[in-house]
């Protein structure tokens, strides 16, 4: 049990300098940017501090220094998350970890690498792809967010249904603990039963449990051979989701199974410049990769066609299958041009996807909003991008009340269709309150007990998750 003796902010400070010299900043912008993620969520306080650590022994000295004088701390990586996980809260320590971004060691033979946490998603498969490997979580943000952060959020992506989930690609982790011990978690192997998954348990906690300061992780060959893209129309986003059912039910696995509603369509045609497609039609977008990829289109196209799908086409041609993901895309940029948006991210399971696509049409009806929605329908996960309606909303305020009983009235549906709350982008702060309709009380209670276990005085990323 660690017992906290605060001490006034300047002896801190002061403190902290030493640990981290030149590295410490506790006013300005870079400060200022850490009140909010890509949420849009801004934290009431700047942190005391934002430290930039450059090591695991800097991170150690922290954590020492936080739990002996009971000052929260907040993780951070890039700052890209979606439930305000990252966000500073009053009086904390943002602990920055982007400056360790080495990747310490690549080994084919074992198909694995070492990372530091602060190395971007890309860096690392650019680097893997000389020698045909690649790392395959693959969120949209793998320009910009980290390998630590897509652990601690358990990040998915466009290709997960096929290839899986961040935890899918992690062996093992250094972690520092709240009081500053280093724990070495999971293994270099791959397979590894020896006691609790503490390396599972530790990828998806939002910084929570600890920070992360290194990670073992798979690496996969890049799939041999062309990426073959099938596009298909629908004429409306019902029967494009039970086609996008029907093609898992059909035992197809795609790499790639997008699924883009009218609104959405609409916002990114005009992004683009384009056409506007038909009003109320939805667009499908597959692709397939390895051994068999043109096997695999054809059986897609041919599960679309009986599906109601129209102005199908098929293509091995790199370029249009480049060109039809980036419609795909562009959804963010196109609704970052229209405003203020609350971007959800319910899961549900497949075969519920056209129910919650129609729970969806129901709720913006009653709320009299836009949800634009795109799906990564190969592993059921809605991305309902509530906008803001700014006539309807009280200058600064972030979501308006009406706007969150819509949302709440997603998660019910959600939940009632055997789904789950979030499917990638974390509870941080603005799911919280939802917790325990999904976990239910004892579920959550022991939630609690486990963060108790690593965080007995509860100054790892406060008021977050639980
Ligand atoms: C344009 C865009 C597209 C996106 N697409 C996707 C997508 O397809 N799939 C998806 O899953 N997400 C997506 N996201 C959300 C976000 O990019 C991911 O959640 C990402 O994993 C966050 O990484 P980060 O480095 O930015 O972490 P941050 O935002 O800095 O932190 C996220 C959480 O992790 C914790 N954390 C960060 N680093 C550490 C560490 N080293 N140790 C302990 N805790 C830590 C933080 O405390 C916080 O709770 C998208 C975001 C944007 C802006």
């Amino acid at each position: 049990m660690v017992t906290a003796s605060p001490i006034p902010p300047s002896d801190l400070i002061a403190r902290l300098h030493a640990i981290v010299p030149g590295r410490l900043l506790t006013e300005g912008a870079a400060l200022e940017a850490t009140r909010t993620d890509r949420s849009g969520w801004w934290s009431a306080a700047a942190p005391l501090a934002l430290v930039e650590a450059e090591s695991a022994e800097e991170v150690q000295a922290v954590m020492r220094l936080a739990s002996e004088t009971g000052t929260p701390v907040v993780p951070r990586g890039a700052g890209t998350g979606l439930a305000g996980g990252a966000t500073s809260t009053p009086g904390c320590i943002v602990l920055s970890v982007l400056r360790m971004n080495r990747i310490l060691e690549i080994s084919l033979d074992d198909e694995l690498a070492v990372v530091e946490p602060g190395v971007i998603n890309q860096h690392l498969s650019d680097a893997l792809a000389p020698h045909g490997y690649v790392f395959s979580p693959d969120p949209a943000s793998k320009a910009i967010s980290t390998v630590g952060g897509n652990i601690a959020t358990n990040a998915g992506g466009l290709m997960c249904a096929k290839y899986g989930v961040t935890r899918e690609a992690v062996l093992g982790l250094s972690v520092v603990l709240a009081d500053g011990e280093l724990l070495t978690t999971g293994r270099r192997t791959v397979k590894g039963v020896t006691g609790y998954d503490v390396t599972a348990l530790m990828t998806g906690s939002e910084g929570t449990l600890g920070v992360i300061v290194g990670a073992t992780v798979r690496i996969r060959p890049i799939p041999a051979g062309a990426v073959w893209t099938v596009g298909a129309f629908f004429d409306d986003v019902t029967a494009a989701a039970a086609a996008c059912a029907s093609v898992t039910a059909a035992s197809i696995r795609p790499a790639v199974m997008e699924l883009m509603d009218a609104a959405a369509c609409a916002a990114v045609s005009l992004y683009l410049g384009r056409e506007p497609i038909a009003p109320g039609a939805a667009f499908v977008l597959v692709q397939a990769d390895g051994a068999g990829a043109a096997e695999e289109a054809r059986a897609v196209e041919g599960v679309l066609r009986s599906s109601g799908g129209h102005r199908v086409m098929v293509s091995d041609d790199e370029v249009t299958g480049e060109e039809l993901l980036a419609f795909r895309r562009s959804f963010g940029h196109a609704l970052d041009a229209q405003g203020e948006v609350l971007v959800e991210d319910v899961c549900v399971p497949r075969t519920q996807l056209a129910a919650m696509f129609a729970e969806i049409e129901r709720i913006g009806a009653a709320y009299g909003l836009e949800i634009p929605t795109v799906a990564h329908a190969g592993d059921g996960n809605l991305h309902p991008n509530f906008v803001i309606p700014r006539d309807r909303t009280e200058p600064g305020e972030f979501v308006p009340d009406f706007v969150w009983q819509a949302a709440d009235e997603l998660f019910t549906a959600c939940v009632r269709l055997g789904g789950t709350l979030t499917g990638e982008h974390g509870v941080g702060l603005l799911k919280k309150r939802w917790l325990a309709g999904e976990l239910g009380e004892r579920g959550l209670d022991i939630q609690r007990q486990i963060k108790q276990v690593f965080d007995p005085a509860g100054i790892l990323n406060p008021g977050k998750v639980y």
